[in-house]
């Protein structure tokens, strides 16, 4: 059911100015990867929009090569101050281009224009400023005398976030005096090919920064590369534990951020409307692609029925179409088969016994589309209450006691995050105290900040992103 009718109001492509065919990015170049080409498509329309360079691993030999020599002879010579210059720049160009960013991020990935606009690059550029402004203090970090960048870094990314994922990754290695090869995911690499072109617009120094396209294979051979001193991997749990084994035993320093379950938790004295608010904003921003979702809904028993009722009741006004369209709240599934995960993930929760319901709105024709799905009546047992689902669908636990809430909130083998909503900030501070994630949010969730550490415990993962933490993953013998 919709209340209110809204006029199409799409963002315009013509602030595009995209390739045909995009290269792999070496050595400060485009240059031809010797795998076979893919093409990279709109999930929304499953359009062609750019041809993509495979890098094969001769191709990633090259680019680590030339990771190599630019911190031999380059980066690894140049001050802090001027360091820090560079990301100042990158920074204010990623600003400045910051419509183009957004537009080209909806569509490869499929995610409502709003959000790859007022969260995803205005967080990029927070992240290059932020790290921008640690370059020439990394002394006074509290990382003991004369820290010491690592060498190449080898940094592999998902398709949930890829321009942002990309700062995380990139911003706080460069301002350690780190140089890097970075594998964006096969389903979007079209921002990290636009941030190339920044990067040459920036005068970034050849070799510092080298972006290699291409599948899991591409970044198993980046992985297994002998002269990588540093892995930083994000994506799912099964390649982080590959991962892990391929470094064991390696000098290579390695940080995982992984998957995650999380528990938003709901006490009967919270404010209810703002719950419900962060509740949607739990796990349906970004289509639920969010390693850190709420994705479990731990509510007290007295206030179920009717936190459920005003859930279903928000989520009747959400406007599931277009990415590019301003008036939209949940975009396209990144892939078919990420679509078909979270079809076959919900068909069980349904035959395990948990009650489905989904908000009534129009599919679109072409293009992979799932909308919002609450699952109620779910028990801890239940694959939709123990496996990540990466996608628009919440399942409702109920809670009697604090400590019946905390102890169903650790019971997964993730710990990546959680969310508390309670009028009393001494049941705040002593249930965040007992939960076992890197990331609590109070009265809040899914916030983000560049000077706000952010990583998991458990099956989610090691080390920190972000912050004064997140220098210490590039830094030798830094401990946070
Ligand atoms: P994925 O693990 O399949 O892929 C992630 C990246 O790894 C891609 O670039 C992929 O090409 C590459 N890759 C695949 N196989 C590889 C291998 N054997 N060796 C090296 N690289 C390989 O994950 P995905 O489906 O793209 O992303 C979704 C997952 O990422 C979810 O589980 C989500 O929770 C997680 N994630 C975690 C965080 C975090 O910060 N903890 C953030 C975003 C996403």
């Amino acid at each position: 059911m919709s209340f209110l009718e809204y006029a199409p109001a799409p963002e315009s492509t013509a602030v595009l100015n995209l390739k045909d065919s995009y290269g792999l990015f070496i050595d400060g170049e485009f240059v031809d990867g010797s795998g076979t080409p893919f093409n990279t498509i709109s999930p929304a329309t499953e359009k062609h929009i750019a041809e993509i360079a495979s890098a094969s691993d001769e191709d990633v030999d090259r680019a680590v090569a030339a990771a190599r020599r630019a911190y031999e002879k380059t980066w690894s010579k140049m001050s802090g101050r001027d360091r820090g210059k560079y990301l100042f720049r990158i920074a204010r160009l990623v600003q400045e281009r910051a419509r183009e960013l957004a537009v080209a991020e909806s569509l490869d990935n499929g995610k409502p224009i709003k959000e790859s606009r007022d969260v995803d690059v205005p967080l990029v550029a927070s992240w290059f400023f932020y790290y921008a402004g640690w370059a020439d203090k990394l002394d006074h970090a509290g990382l003991g005398a004369n820290p010491r960048a690592l060498g190449v870094a080898g940094q592999i990314i998902p398709w949930n976030f890829p321009l942002l994922m990309l700062a995380w990754k990139i911003a706080p290695a460069l301002a350690a005096g780190n140089t890097v090869v970075l594998k964006p995911a096969e389903t979007t690499p079209l921002t990290a090919l636009i941030f190339a072109e920044i990067l040459q617009q920036a005068d970034l120094p050849a070799g510092v920064v080298n972006i290699v396209t291409g599948a899991g294979s591409t970044g198993s051979t980046l992985v297994r590369h002998p002269d990588v001193d540093k892995i930083a991997f994000t994506g799912s749990t099964g390649v982080g534990r590959d991962i892990a084994r391929a470094v064991a035993g390696t000098n290579k320093k390695l940080t995982l951020e992984l998957g995650g379950k999380a528990a938003n938790i709901v006490f009967d004295d919270a404010p209810i409307d703002q719950a419900v608010e962060g509740i949607v904003n739990g796990i349906f921003f970004n289509q639920g692609h969010v390693c850190c979702a709420g994705s479990r809904l731990l509510v007290q028993e007295s206030i179920h029925d009717e936190v459920v009722d005003r859930l279903k009741t928000r989520l009747s006004t959400l406007r599931l179409g277009d990415p590019l369209d301003k008036n939209t709240d949940i975009g396209a599934i990144n892939s078919a088969a990420q679509l078909a995960r979270i079809r076959e993930l919900s068909d069980i929760g349904e035959a395990e016994g948990a009650e489905r319901w989904t908000a009534d709105c129009a599919i679109p024709e072409q293009g992979f589309w799932f909308a919002p799905t609450i699952f109620t009546g779910v028990e801890a047992s239940h694959r939709i209450a123990r496996d990540e689902v990466f996608g628009p669908v919440l399942s409702v636990l109920t809670f009697r006691t604090p400590a019946e809430a905390i102890a169903k909130a650790n019971n997964t083998p993730y710990g990546l995050s959680a969310g508390i909503w309670s009028d009393k900030g001494s049941r705040i501070l002593a249930v965040a105290d007992r939960l076992r994630a890197g990331v609590i949010w109070a009265n809040t969730f899914n916030r983000f900040d560049p000077s706000s550490p952010f990583g998991g415990y458990k099956e989610s993962g090691f080390g920190r992103e972000g912050g004064r933490q997140g220098l210490t993953a590039y830094l030798k013998g830094a401990a946070a």
